[in-house]
């Protein structure tokens, strides 16, 4: 999508500190870090949101876990806890719309969420 921002990153016509790659997933700092560890992981495929998501996704979806799982050891925070959060729409904040999501941690966190 030559609009999405996030696509652009995926092409490289926008930089980002980009901490992990396979041919499924990008991951990469986020640039308002609301964590000590702050990533985006985010499919190659231009998915608008979680409700774009389809059965034959179930694949995509692993691997963003699957990345999730390699950068919480990368970065340290495997075993004080890190938390894995999508916003979908409005009520929920989402401003990019092409699907990502937020891996937190280094910090003690809340619940609920805000
Ligand atoms: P949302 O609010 O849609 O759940 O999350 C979007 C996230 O993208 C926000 O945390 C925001 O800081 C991040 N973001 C927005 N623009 C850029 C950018 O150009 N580069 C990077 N690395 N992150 C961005
Ligand atoms: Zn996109």
């Amino acid at each position: 999508m030559s609009d999405c921002l996030f696509c652009g990153i995926i092409d490289g016509t926008i930089k980002a500190d980009i901490v992990y790659r396979d041919e499924t997933v990008l991951a990469f700092k986020d640039i308002v870090p609301r964590a000590p560890v702050h990533i985006l992981i985010i499919p190659r495929a231009h998915i608008a949101t979680i409700s774009d998501l389809a059965p034959a996704d179930g694949t995509l979806v692993g691997a963003i876990f699957f990345a999730a799982a390699k950068l919480v050891e990368e970065f340290g925070i495997a075993e004080s806890g890190y938390r894995v959060v999508v916003n979908c729409g409005p009520d929920a904040g989402q401003t990019v719309l092409h699907l990502h999501y937020h891996l937190l941690g280094g910090r003690q966190m809340g619940w609920p969420p805000g």
